[in-house]
């Protein structure tokens, strides 16, 4: 077999962007495609852009492709069984046999935050880390974690789900059908709506002006820019996200005593003033022996962490056959 019949294209399928990336034998990303996800037009029309994308950048001979999926995920029979919102129609999805069916290799998917861990771990700011916990804070929080160097999935690929660990008991009510998820308050989301209760109660920001005095318009990157600029109600905002994510790694780690626990996502762009207070807490309130081994960091792949761990993940199945 020639070298080139290794290479493996990892994709990411999220709510707006599909990208796409074609990786060699060694995990090494040769290049990558983004296109639009359009979900609004259909499980079908999806999976032909999908399959496009993968046609396109790929050589003539590909080993696998390994796709990274917002949702619950099962994993060893490469179906979406609970899809994200973000992803509607995709109930029971039988993705693998589909994808394999219409480019000829064997198909790998595998939730996205699940896949992001394994990237940071196998070819960011985890290599080399055994134990690691990572936690995608974007419009919601997705979690991935590695145990002894494998990534775990649980009974079925629904391991993980950290952005619905019950973070306020008697908490607002989630989608998921809990109350209280982690979620809800430590998420992009969760800031953007904290923000608008508060200004809508009353109290000032330089917000509404930015917003051109639409409200709506009002986004978590703008918040973290107020916040630059000394607005006291963008800073209090982001520094009660910081406190909840804080009391999420705490418990991450007394649960799990990992060595490093990585903040990717969108929010992760905020870097220190995200994680620092955690750091904090962890020191406070985890119990010592895990507070003493542990390392809080923000992820070093950004939005590629989800396509470098589905190489990962499809190129160790390759090797273990
Ligand atoms: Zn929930």
């Amino acid at each position: 077999m020639t070298k080139q019949t290794d290479n493996v294209v990892a994709v990411d399928i999220g709510g707006t962007k599909i990208l796409t990336a074609l990786f060699d034998v060694d995990g090494k990303m040769l290049k990558n495609t983004f296109c639009l996800t359009l979900a609004g037009e259909g499980v079908n029309a999806v999976i032909n852009r999908l399959v496009s994308a993968v046609k396109e950048i790929s050589p003539p001979h590909i080993s696998a492709v390994s796709i990274a999926c917002a949702g619950g995920i099962d994993t060893a029979r490469g179906v979406v069984v609970t899809p994200s919102p973000h992803l509607p129609g995709w109930e029971n999805l039988p993705l693998a046999e589909i994808i394999t069916e219409k480019t000829g290799v064997a198909t790998y998917v595998l939730n996205d935050a699940s896949a992001a861990a394994l990237g940071e771990q196998r070819y960011g700011v985890g290599t080399g880390v055994k134990n690691l916990v990572l936690l995608t804070v974007g419009t919601g929080i997705g979690g991935g974690i590695i145990i002894d160097g494998k990534l775990y999935l649980g009974a079925r690929g629904g391991a993980a789900e950290l952005g619905h660990m019950t973070i306020e008991a008697t908490g607002r009510e989630c989608g998921c059908g809990n109350t209280g998820c982690f979620e809800l308050y430590a998420s992009g989301t969760a800031l953007v709506n904290h923000v608008l209760e508060q200004i809508r109660g009353g109290k000032k920001s330089s917000l509404v002006d930015m917003a051109g005095g639409k409200l709506d318009k009002i986004t978590a990157e703008m918040i973290d820019d107020a916040a630059r600029r000394d607005d006291k109600l963008a800073q209090s905002a982001i520094a009660r996200l910081a406190y909840y994510l804080g009391v999420g790694i705490v418990n991450i780690v007394n649960i799990f005593n990992p060595e490093m626990v990585v903040i990717g996502g969108g929010m992760a762009a905020l870097g220190e003033v995200l994680i620092a207070p955690g750091r904090i807490m962890v020191e406070k309130r985890a119990f010592s022996i895990n507070a003493q081994s542990v390392r809080i960091v923000i992820g070093s792949l950004g939005n590629e962490a989800g396509v470098y761990g589905a190489a990962a993940y499809a190129l160790e199945k390759g090797r273990a056959k």
